[in-house]
């Protein structure tokens, strides 16, 4: 049982209209209480839930004019008793409320420390959790839908529906095994077969999500390649809509990496520049060599620069070859200018960064290779955790559906329980402690 009251500063730190003090736990009324002197004639133990009321906060030293509005447990966010003061946003007003908070009884909550208690009070699941995480932490509009799908107990109903089923398939075994002499038969191996089959094969179709999911969560990477001047650090800004990368018409002086980041389709594309891989080069050079080959082999996709203007050559040739077994996309730059001429590799797009000539187009063409199938409100695998998880289920009931009515039935149900408590980690119910603190510890304080 959580005795403490917690409090901390919810709005995200600096200067703005407003700032959300938060009290959580069974003393949370008490220290609104002893803090707020309500403008109207209601004493705040008088409160009804839900209510913005106006009125003076006692900063200690000072006093701001804010609302405080109460939650009574269990329906509130931490499923505990919350209070909640809005002041105005000054840095300094906020923290007053917080250090009068504390003279009041609370004491300072630490990273994540109301979501966990949302979590420990059955407010919501682990994956829930994960997904409010994700949202929060999400840098691009995909992630944020991802996050909320997670949030709204998407991926945890689609657990807890499996381990009902295996529940029930479990509950047919142990009785069959606990009274072998009784005539009625709970197991039908073929059925059981079946129903196992399915839901390897619903699994199935949820981890293969998680390819795209991954490019959701963490963003796709994309590496421009070429040898120097054929307008890398051009199309890069050119994507990019800013002068991010510095151009330059001396071959190589692109030296090191260079990021920038586009949304495509609401999901993250990380671009990234590269030195050109060019030998023999001096030395600092070839230190943005080995990062662009590192970045070449991690990349989702690579955008193959040639110049449009000039035939294909040996240097062009060697990039070329580097590139093989990678998805690749051959672009053709600057065709504002005359055209030597298409060369032995063909071009899948042609485009002018100095014109933005078909820009937008190798957006599209970017996001249809590498996002290939990817439906934002189908529900799709974002974490990794879910995913190992998942995997696991699936390898013990892959194993139950092979082995099923070739090995005794209790061994079978020892498959099927180590399926069912895989699933059980989606929601959290079999999770360690270490594993709740590692999740909880991604959010801010304050949340
Ligand atoms: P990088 O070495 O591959 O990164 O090439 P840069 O982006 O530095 O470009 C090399 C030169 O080509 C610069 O002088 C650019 O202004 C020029 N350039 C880049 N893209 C285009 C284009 O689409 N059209 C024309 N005419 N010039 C371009």
């Amino acid at each position: 049982m959580i005795a403490d009251t917690i409090a901390a500063i919810s709005t995200p730190p600096g200067r703005g209209g407003v700032a959300i003090v938060r009290l959580s736990g069974p003393g949370a009324l008490g220290a609104a209480e002893k803090m707020f002197s309500p403008a109207g004639k209601t004493p705040v133990s008088s409160f009804t839930p839900y209510r913005m009321y106006p009125g003076e906060i006692d900063c200690g030293s000072f006093r701001d004019f804010g609302l405080c509005v109460y939650f009574r447990a269990p329906h509130s966010f931490t499923g505990e008793d919350v209070v909640e003061f809005h002041c105005h946003g000054g840095t300094e007003i906020a923290r007053g409320v917080l250090r009068s908070a504390v003279r009041c009884g609370c004491r300072l909550a630490e990273r994540g420390e109301y979501t966990k208690r949302a979590f420990l009070n059955g407010k919501l699941s682990l994956s829930s959790a994960e997904g409010l995480a994700d949202m929060i932490n999400g840098e691009s509009e995909a992630e944020v839908r991802a996050g909320y799908m997670l949030y709204t107990e998407r991926l945890n109903g689609c657990a807890v529906r499996l381990q009902d089923a295996l529940k029930e398939i479990l509950a047919g075994i142990d009785a069959d095994i606990d009274f072998p002499e009784e005539d009625i038969e709970h197991t039908d191996l073929a059925h059981i077969r079946e129903d196992l089959r399915k839901m390897c094969d619903e699994l199935g179709t949820l981890l293969s999500t998680y390819r795209t999911g991954k490019k959701v969560k963490e963003g796709v990477s994309v590496v421009l390649a070429g040898r120097p001047n054929t307008g890398k650090s051009s199309v890069l800004n050119a994507l990019l809509g800013s002068d991010k990368a510095i151009v330059s018409s001396v071959p190589g002086t692109t030296r090191d990496v260079v990021e920038g980041s586009i949304e495509i389709g609401g999901v993250r594309f990380d671009l990234y520049d590269t030195a050109g891989i060019r030998e023999g080069a001096e030395e600092v050079e070839n230190i943005g060599i080995d990062r662009a080959k590192k970045l070449i082999d991690g990349a989702d996709l690579v955008l193959f620069i040639l110049d449009a203007s000039e035939k294909m050559g040996e240097e062009d040739r060697a990039v070329y070859a580097s590139l093989a077994g990678k998805s690749r996309l051959v672009v053709y730059n600057k065709t504002d200018l005359a055209d030597a001429g298409e060369s032995e590799v063909p071009a899948d797009i042609r485009i002018s960064a100095k014109t933005g000539e078909n820009v937008q187009l190798l957006r599209q063409r970017m996001f249809e290779i590498c996002m290939h199938g990817y439906n934002a409100d189908a529900q799709f695998l974002i974490e990794e955790r879910h995913f190992a998880a998942l995997s696991r289920a699936k390898h013990e009931l892959d194993e139950a559906v092979a082995l099923c009515g070739k090995i005794p039935l209790d061994l079978l149900g020892v498959h099927l329980r180590v399926a069912w408590e895989a699933l059980g980690e989606i929601s959290g119910e079999t999770e360690s402690e270490r594993v709740i603190d590692e999740i909880f510890a991604k959010f801010c304080v304050g949340k």
